[in-house]
């Protein structure tokens, strides 16, 4: 072998060693986490969305297409007194890899303070964002940073949030940042816009504004309550959760030493609470396509570690087999699903406390395009459900509406409240060939910690 061609061998194994030890780095380390939780996104949720997606659509879901070239597990999620949990618990368990008592935020079941994954990020320097459709002072955001003895104290949660210097805060519920006097929720008087502005947040409240912000440190409230479910948005001045995800990527995106995010969709839950089939639907294919953008970034920056899962199943929703006409196998009634108007929240705020039977007629015929039979208004006027089993089937109106919709659509309800139902859990990047199997809730925290090599 001559001189010269010695020189290019002894280059060609070094660049082979040092892009094996590149490889080996990314294979180990994730720079940047992005969690993503569908709040109340059951299996049934999902796959109803997916049936939705593919066969009225005519599109696939990105969240499946990850889970065929990731991993995939089924995740419990227990807490420390109960075998259902609420967001808070979840999120709280997610976040500190403890089990701890429903309802609790950032708090151990004897009373300690937890860190959790988004503070021990920031101890590393690394930016941090917490998005949801919810309120940022709702449960599961509040899980990644607030510490309180009841996730209902949440005017404490929003002075914590502005203390907390996590640089994107994405989402609804301003009533709890400023006072009363300007029609907040606030008893203590204080406008935490006007904090949150002196800790060095540019604050914005449309999508327009979010989308020219250009701040290190970004709050944005959209709404006084919760955000708008995504069937309801259109025309409205509130971003979408995909646009909220990707003005979060740009800023955090930015750091050197990377980011930790956490994605919520927050109001699928919302939607099953009340067996709305429509918004839950809307609401995960608006939740998929933040997921679009988050393994987009992810594709773009393979040290991303980017996982997908919910924190509990609301409803116990169920796809049925039959009509009272048609087959007995059928299933879901996509057709019918197409032609729901709006949420719960604008039907209920045209029928009214004590409508009259033609005004059920009317508003069921323009949100559902139904025409009931005297014995189905019956059945919504006199809400029997509701008398059996007050517990479960106790918000008005909706428990007698969904029983007769459900021979319509297809799908069936066993409660107005979260079950203890398993969820799947799933991800891509370094760190993801942990997510496999049977996984508990407490798990994800450590698959995080370690994928970050802390
Ligand atoms: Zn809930």
């Amino acid at each position: 072998m001559n001189r010269m061609k010695k020189v290019i061998w002894a280059h060609f194994i070094i660049l082979i060693i040092l892009l094996s030890f590149s490889m080996l780095a990314f294979a180990g380390q994730a720079k940047n986490v992005i969690l993503m939780i569908g709040d109340g996104m059951g299996p049934a949720h999902l796959h109803i969305t997916w049936l939705y997606a593919t066969r009225h659509l005519g599109k696939n879901l990105v969240m499946t297409e990850i889970m065929d070239k990731g991993q995939t597990a089924y995740m419990i999620n227990d807490t420390a007194d109960s075998t259902v949990t609420e967001s808070a618990a979840a999120a709280v368990q997610m976040a500190t890899g403890v089990k701890v008592l429903a309802k609790s935020i950032g708090i151990g079941p004897d009373g300690r303070v937890l860190k959790t994954i988004l503070e021990m990020a920031k101890e590393k320097g690394k930016a941090t964002g917490l998005i949801t459709t919810s309120g940022i002072t709702d449960a599961t955001p509040a899980g990644f940073v607030a510490h309180v003895a009841h996730r209902s104290e949440e005017e404490r949660i929003a002075e914590q949030l502005v203390r907390s210097d996590v640089n994107v805060l994405f989402r609804g519920r301003k009533a709890f940042f400023i006072p009363e006097s300007e029609k907040g929720k606030r008893k203590d008087g204080r406008n935490l816009l006007n904090e949150a502005r002196k800790n060095g947040y540019e604050v914005v409240e449309t999508g327009e504004e979010m989308k020219r912000a250009r701040g290190e440190k970004i709050l944005g409230l959209f709404n006084m309550g919760n955000m708008l479910f995504e069937i309801d948005r259109k025309g409205s001045k509130e971003p979408s959760l995909a646009e909220m995800t990707a003005k979060a990527l740009e800023v955090l995106g930015r750091k050197e030493q990377g980011f930790f995010m956490m994605v919520e969709g927050g109001r699928i839950d919302h939607a099953a609470h009340y067996y709305d089939i429509g918004a839950v639907i809307s609401d995960v294919l608006a939740f998929d396509e933040a997921v679009r953008v988050a393994y987009d970034f992810q594709k773009a920056n393979p040290d991303t570690l980017l996982i997908i899962t919910a924190d509990h199943e609301t409803g116990g929703l169920v796809v049925l087999p039959y009509t009272p006409t048609s087959k007995e196998y059928e299933g879901i009634n996509l057709e019918a699903i197409s032609k729901i108007k709006g949420s719960y929240l604008g039907r209920d705020k045209e029928l009214g406390g004590d409508p009259s039977s033609e005004r059920i007629k009317e508003v069921m015929k323009k949100y559902y395009d139904i025409d009931l039979t005297e014995e189905q208004v019956r059945v919504i006027r006199e809400n029997p459900l509701r008398q059996l089993d007050p517990r479960h089937f106790s918000k008005y109106g909706n428990a007698a509406i969904a029983s007769v919709l459900r021979l319509h659509h297809r799908v069936g309800w066993a409660t107005d409240s979260h079950t203890g139902s398993p969820l799947f859990l799933w991800g891509i990047g370094p760190g993801a060939e942990k997510i496999k199997g049977w996984r508990h809730n407490t798990e994800l925290f450590r698959i995080m910690k370690e994928a970050y090599g802390f």
